[in-house]
């Protein structure tokens, strides 16, 4: 048997929730179109690649091929389809060229999970022509019956470009949960990063997601705009996010990556880095001024703070912290933190 009939693509990113849920990654295009942003390194040295349609069924087969075939070898063994370490070492007897699959481990640790859930890679999903991104959704669920939820990352420009009607349609054809990089609600900061948007678009686009119907999760930067506009960053973020309402609000906390726009900035120091505890006063501002019914998440390592008996000042649970219910015990951990 050749491994050949397995072949199909993996991206390297996805958020970390859909790590946790070791979600299924089908990669619909390549890299990111818009490839601005000053603090972004993901796609940085590569051009952004649609991918034609049937290119991505022909990946969505050969995973399906790669499942069946897995648990396959695990009924021939007695071991009632559980993907088992003995089942993959005798399909990788059959298939040598497998054990160089680089999304071999992905389809296991999914399939380990019971293949409930599904990220779509890279960048931003939404650039696809609607009618292809509806076939290419109703294919992944109609190969999968077993996955219930499928996300992806996406841009709000081009969410606020599609009618709201091809994306109800995107949606009722299965995409469930949007990724959304707010990173800040400040015009100026926005214009600064290079984002490609400003407020009023970021307010547009999330509302136009949420009219849609989509689950919508947006990222925010504590410490992007460094010392000088920490306040501002703070008010715009939470005006910003009041207007939306989305159902995840989730903090990244801002790192300087080596290689990027916003180091040369540092560098020269056109940008004075916020500290720790001025990043941690910044979350504390916004979160004050946040009006919503979202949960709040901390579910990333950026989030590192810890209080003075050295547990994390905030859970890193990707369900996080139920707004506005618990908006207060968020505010008392932040003190504690600052204390
Ligand atoms: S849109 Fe997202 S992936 Fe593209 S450059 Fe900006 S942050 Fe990076």
């Amino acid at each position: 048997m050749t491994a050949t009939i397995y072949s199909f693509e993996t991206g390297v990113y996805r958020p970390p929730s859909e790590g946790g849920s070791a979600s299924l990654l089908v990669r619909f295009s390549r890299n990111c179109p818009w490839n601005r942003c000053t603090f972004c390194a993901m796609y940085k040295t590569k051009k952004f690649e649609p991918r034609p349609l049937h290119e991505i069924k022909a990946d969505i087969n050969a995973m399906a091929a790669l499942a069946n075939d897995l648990k396959s070898e695990s009924f021939r063994l007695n071991h009632g389809g559980r993907i088992t370490r003995e089942a993959i070492l005798s399909l990788l007897e059959r298939a040598p060229g497998l054990e160089y699959h680089q999304g071999m481990d992905m389809l296991i640790q999914w399939l380990a999970a019971g293949g409930k859930t599904a990220f779509i890679q890279d960048g931003n999903s939404m650039i696809m022509k609607p009618q292809d991104l509806i076939e290419a959704l109703i294919h992944l669920k109609n190969t999968f019956p077993s996955i219930c939820r499928i996300t992806t990352y996406a841009r709000v420009r081009t969410i606020a470009q599609r009618s709201l009607e091809n994306l109800k349609a995107i949606r009722a054809a299965g995409l469930d949960r949007v990724h959304l990089g707010l990173e800040t609600g400040d015009s100026n900061l926005l214009k600064q990063i290079k984002k490609g948007v400003d407020a009023q678009d970021q307010i547009q686009g999330g509302q136009k997601a949420m009219a849609a119907g989509f689950q919508v999760s947006e990222y925010w930067m504590p410490g992007l705009g460094g010392k000088k506009m920490s306040n501002q960053h703070a008010d715009g973020t939470a005006r910003v996010l009041n207007a939306v309402n989305p159902h995840y609000i989730r903090s990244r906390p801002f790192r300087l990556i080596p290689g990027t726009p916003i180091q040369n900035q540092v560098q020269k120091g056109e940008i004075v880095l916020s500290t720790s505890r001025e990043m941690l006063l910044e979350l504390k501002r916004m979160i004050s001024a946040l009006e919503v019914t979202s949960k709040v998440c901390f579910d990333h390592m950026g989030n590192h703070w810890r209080t003075p008996k050295g547990d994390l000042v905030f859970t890193h649970d990707y369900e996080g912290y139920q707004f506005p219910d618990e908006k207060q015990t968020v505010l008392e951990r932040i003190d504690m933190g600052l204390s």
